[in-house]
């Protein structure tokens, strides 16, 4: 399993209303705000808003309605976003290997220009 669930990360920080946001969507069960550091022109993240590390604890630990939730909100950005027609790419980076960097779950939502190859060459 993930490391315990810091009080103190980033995305914790956010869901209190301690760190300022541009949110994009919201419900019961999560937060979608648009990324501090933009790498495409769509630059979304989609949080829960419990306390989950990675998509390894969501996965295993999340309720059906959490993850039911998680996934439709991705689905409403996209389409919020206007990203249905030309496409988009979803990513969860997920612990080291993953270069996860803030240990609260959060898939990027990217988009707006033709993203190339799935993975860097490096
Ligand atoms: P990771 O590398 O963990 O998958 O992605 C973390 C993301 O969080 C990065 O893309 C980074 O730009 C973003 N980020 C870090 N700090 C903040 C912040 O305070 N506000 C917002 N909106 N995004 C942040």
């Amino acid at each position: 399993m993930s490391a315990p669930y810091d009080d103190n990360n980033i995305f914790a920080k956010v869901l209190r209303g301690e760190i300022p946001c541009k949110k994009v969507y919201e419900d019961d069960h999560t937060l979608a705000f648009e990324d501090i550091h933009p790498q495409a022109p769509v630059h979304t993240l989609v949080i829960p808003k419990g306390k989950y590390v990675s998509l390894r604890d969501f996965a295993a630990t999340g309720s059906d309605a959490e993850l039911a939730a998680f996934v439709r909100a991705i689905g409403k950005v996209a389409a919020l976003k206007e990203l249905e027609g030309q496409g988009f790419r979803i990513i969860a980076n997920t612990g080291v290997d993953g270069g996860q960097e803030v240990p609260h779950l959060h898939v990027h939502v990217f988009g707006g220009r033709r993203l190339g190859r799935m993975l860097a060459q490096n």
